[in-house]
């Protein structure tokens, strides 16, 4: 391997090659473009995709495409050459300013939720040049948003920097007020933990139920899962090291700071933490990564799940957003400050996201919600499908001491009048373990662990990104123009700590009491997709959008619909793959079993004088859960036509759950007990325990 510091970015058309590649006027154009998001100039444009594409042909590479994120949730891209032909039957590499900027794949076969009429099939893509251009697979790749023709975002990367916009606006005016005159603008930064299994590829290829819809349908659960917790941290297994290694050697080389990787809880389980960078960077990367983890994954003969809850019984995966709020200058606006004027500071932006996610905690909810996720929140192993959140004992002391007044106890004695005193500095190990809660303070940024593994961490930091900028401008609007700035500040923290303090908990989030506490205090408990999408419109998460102009109101009506599609077709694909599975492999082994029980019975009865005891029970039984499974696959099979009539796309996906996948569940449960009667001769498909300890 080369130096890994020569190895990172060496596929990145990135600042430093920028500065090396362009001409010094061009160079700074392209820099104000990307931090102050200035217009560029064509002429600019042309110089920088003459310079990406002869950096790219040195590189080997011979294609262009414009990459983009649909709302398929995966990422989609359509390759060009750079060939021209010239006189003489030849050709040369050619690449303009304007192919850089703009493309018009046609937007006709993208989930568009009715944005789109079908008279208008094309869409553009734009190119996102605060996303560097990379290459893989002999590829250059242009990071852009997706639009339909008249300019509704038809994708994930739009609102998500539209949602950075807003949260930048609102956060320097509360910084002008604090005299900061340096910040030119204020950034997310996110760091998504991601969560994964890795199987061995001919297990998986043998489950079509894993190859369909990326989850097992039934497999009754092994004698050991994970009770001796032998997993979490352990040693690498070989194959999985040797997988991990040629990962994080791709994912430097596209600039993506792969920093830790371990063993999960659950067997086969494992987990990948990146260095936290600017909120749309991580989701670019984020989609990488995952993207490289399936296609590593199969080179080495594995298979990388992404699914949230590939088996059940076992724990499922998620990803954890690691949020922080901070000025280009490199402040990070969510750590406890030096001095008292700065603790005021730190002090109003911890209370406008405890504010933020009080007020929007339905939304933060529905960002999360997908047909997989909903196996884990609420699941006892995954936060609830509740949001609350956790500061750590000593901030949570500090708040509580500025609620009643009362002099703070803490780690120091000291009265807490804010502007006055230093708050103590929160070492971060002393904070945050509870790991039950959907939304933890971890010492200097939040932790929002509700989101599934296989999500797209745009929608969740959207809405985080924009209910913190609704805060901050309400902040700002009290505060500009006050006489006693610092005086008002601390009334302001002291009220929003009082109106909000509901959302903080700092008990176990998976005890059955804290569903009876929430409910009495009022939070939301949104426990599936259906009924989260449900609460989606109303007119105060509307009023939020399009106030910070991140989403229209249709764009919002489309996303919603595209939200509901894809639960009702997530299942739909579901049942049709459970009851081809059993009809054409689990209802033949079935009878081929009693065949021959059936047949031994015969023979034993015609030489006679046998103790049948053993085959009886065992035709018995079988007999019985054939039976059984015949209705239920029935059953499953007509709710899967019955609902297929339902126009209304709410309706539908409510149908989707409580008679689809409910008739799913009943149909599983008879598979289960099948599969611990019924011989391993006859059973067609891999075990769990198999599946699971398959690596070695
Ligand atoms: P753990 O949560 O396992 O204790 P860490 O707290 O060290 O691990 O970090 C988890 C993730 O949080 C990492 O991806 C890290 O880069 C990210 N992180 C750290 N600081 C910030 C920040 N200011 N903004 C966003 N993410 C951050
Ligand atoms: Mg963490």
């Amino acid at each position: 391997m080369k130096d890994v510091s020569e190895l990172f970015g060496s596929l990145v058309f990135s600042d430093s090659v920028m500065r090396t590649h362009l001409p010094k006027d061009i160079y700074k154009a392209l820099k104000k473009t990307i931090e102050q998001g200035t217009h560029l100039e064509l002429d600019v444009a042309n110089v920088v995709a003459a310079a990406m594409k002869d950096w790219a042909i040195e590189r080997g590479v011979t294609h262009f495409t414009h990459w983009f994120q649909p709302m398929t949730g995966i990422t989609a891209e359509k390759h060009d050459s750079f060939i021209s032909p010239v006189d003489g039957g030849k050709i040369i590499m050619e690449f303009s300013g304007k192919e850089l900027v703009r493309g018009e794949p046609d937007a006709s076969s993208f989930p568009s939720g009715g944005l789109r009429a079908t008279f208008e099939a094309r869409g553009y893509t734009a190119w996102d040049p605060t996303s560097y251009a990379f290459i893989k697979d002999g590829t250059l790749c242009i990071p852009t948003a997706f639009c339909s023709y008249s300019g509704e975002a038809l994708d994930k990367k739009t609102p998500l920097l539209r949602s950075m916009q807003a949260i930048s606006a609102a956060a320097l005016r509360i910084l002008r007020l604090f005299d900061n005159k340096d910040a030119k603008r204020v950034l997310t930064t996110v760091g998504p933990e991601q969560e994964y299994f890795l199987i061995d590829k001919k297990y998986y290829l043998a489950r079509p139920d894993l190859v369909y819809t990326g989850r097992t349908l039934f497999g009754a659960r092994p004698p050991k899962g994970q009770e001796l917790e032998d997993h979490y941290f352990g040693a690498l297994k070989p194959r999985v090291s040797a997988f991990m290694k040629e990962l994080d050697e791709e994912l430097w080389k596209l600039g993506i700071l792969a920093k830790t990787k371990h063993n999960e809880v659950a067997p086969a389980q494992h987990e990948l933490a990146p260095i936290f960078s600017t909120t749309n960077i991580a989701a670019d990367h984020n989609q990488l990564t995952m993207e490289l983890m399936k296609k590593i994954a199969d080179k080495h003969g594995l298979a990388c799940l992404l699914h949230e809850k590939p088996f059940a019984g076992i724990n499922g995966s998620g990803k954890h957003n690691n949020w922080s709020i901070s000025t280009d200058t490199g402040t990070n606006l969510l750590d406890p400050g030096e001095t008292p004027y700065d603790n005021a500071q730190f002090l109003l932006f911890l209370v406008a996201v405890i504010r933020a996610v009080d007020d929007y905690q339905d939304l933060l909810r529905i960002s999360v919600a997908s047909a997989g996720n909903d196996h884990r929140l609420g699941a006892n192993e995954a936060p609830p499908a509740i949001v609350s959140m956790f500061l750590g004992e000593e901030l949570n002391d500090i708040l509580e001491a500025i609620d009643t007044g009362a002099s703070y106890v803490g780690h120091e004695k000291v009265q807490m009048a804010i502007g006055a005193t230093v708050l103590p500095h929160f070492p971060k190990d002393t904070t945050d373990r509870n790991r039950t809660s959907p939304f933890a303070f971890t010492g200097n940024k939040f932790e929002f662990r509700m989101l599934g593994s296989n999500l797209s961490i745009a929608e969740p930091n959207v809405v985080l990104n924009t209910a913190v900028a609704e805060v901050l401008s309400r902040f700002a609007d009290a505060l500009e123009g006050s006489k006693d700035f610092i005086g008002d500040v601390a009334k302001l923290i002291k009220k929003t700590i009082g109106e909000h303090k509901r959302i903080i908990f700092n008990g176990n989030g998976y005890d059955d009491s804290w569903v009876v506490e929430a409910e009495k205090r009022g939070l939301s408990n949104l426990k599936t997709t259906p009924a989260a999408l449900g609460a989606f419109l109303t007119e105060r998460n509307i009023k939020l959008f399009t106030k910070h102009g991140v989403y229209t109101e249709k764009e919002l009506e489309s996303r919603h619909e595209i939200y509901l599609e894809s639960y009702a077709k997530t299942i739909n694909i579901e049942a049709l793959a459970l009851i081809d599975i059993v009809n054409q492999s689990i209802v033949p082994a079935v009878i081929d079993y009693q065949n021959d029980l059936s047949e031994l019975l015969l023979r034993k009865s015609k030489v006679g004088g046998y103790d049948n005891s053993l085959e009886d029970s065992l035709l018995a039984n079988t007999s019985r859960l054939g039976a059984s499974l015949a209705k239920k696959l029935a059953a499953l099979e007509a709710e899967t036509i019955a609902v297929r009539g339902i126009e209304d796309s709410i309706e539908a996906a409510d149908a989707y759950r409580e008679r689809v996948f409910a008739a799913m569940s009943e149909l599983r449960l008879v598979v289960d007990e099948l599969e611990l009667i019924v011989g391993k001769k006859y059973w067609p498909l891999p075990t769990y325990g198999e599946i699971l300890y398959s690596v070695i």
